[in-house]
């Protein structure tokens, strides 16, 4: 049965719509003999860099997967082709501020700089201005909430890929905590995430998982998150 899902995105106020094909995606990717796909979101920080996040995409692409980006800003020039190609090729763009700077204690005027600044570049660049945020660092307060203009996504596992850019250790770490309606973050800056990303959405596929971007995964749960709702997961 082709379910089709219809996005609207409330909150941006601009009835955008966009539809995907689970049946499409599915045929790709899932083990056969899976009936009720469990649902994850594959999220990725600090991009873009043209010689890992390209690497990305051309792996993704390969397994008709989609993923959700948040982009720095001021990495847009000159990489406006890559952050294009993310979103023809089906993936969400979110905003993760200009310059990585944490969001919490500004004044209206440096949050804008950050965030709607960020905003304005990926509508110059992509002629949609439907972007979700993800603060640095995770860290919120009620500036942030108030002034966020979009949905507000966390995560529910983070391998801190980072940190010691083992890619055994970081496939482990998600794999084995992954369940229905996760939201993992990665930083496809790196050569090591980027390989364990690739593994993980392959041993997640044998365990039945389907990925989605964060509206899909809105979508299929039924819910809409208000501008500066703070969202961690999505479970059943
Ligand atoms: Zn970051």
């Amino acid at each position: 049965m082709a379910l089709l899902l219809a996005l609207t995105l409330p909150w941006a106020g601009l009835g955008m719509e966009r539809c995907f094909s689970l049946d499409t995606v599915r045929a790709d990717g899932l083990a056969e003999g899976v009936e009720e796909p469990k649902l994850i979101a594959l999220t990725f920080d600090d991009g873009p860099r043209r010689s890992t996040t390209t690497d990305l995409l051309d792996g993704l692409a390969r397994r008709g997967v989609h993923a959700t980006f948040f982009l720095i800003g001021e990495l847009v020039p000159g990489n406006e082709d890559v952050v294009q190609r993310m979103d023809r090729e089906g993936h969400q763009i979110g905003i993760h501020t200009y310059d990585h700077v944490k969001l919490t204690g500004l004044n209206a005027a440096d949050f804008s700089a950050q965030v709607d600044r960020t905003r304005n570049l990926l509508k110059e660049t992509l002629g949609h201005n439907d972007f979700i945020l993800r603060p640095p660092y995770g860290m919120t307060d009620n500036g942030v909430i108030k002034r966020a203009g979009s949905p507000i996504i966390l995560w529910s596992i983070d391998p801190e890929d980072w940190n010691d850019k083992n890619v055994d250790r970081i496939v482990e770490h998600v794999v084995s905590r992954a369940s229905d309606g996760d939201i993992i973050l990665l930083h496809d800056i790196y050569p090591t995430s980027v390989e364990a990303a690739l593994r993980i959405v392959d041993a997640l596929h044998e365990k039945g998982f389907l990925f989605l971007t964060i509206d899909e995964l809105c979508e299929e749960r039924k819910v809409t998150p208000s501008s500066g709702e703070i969202c961690r997961h999505f479970y059943p």
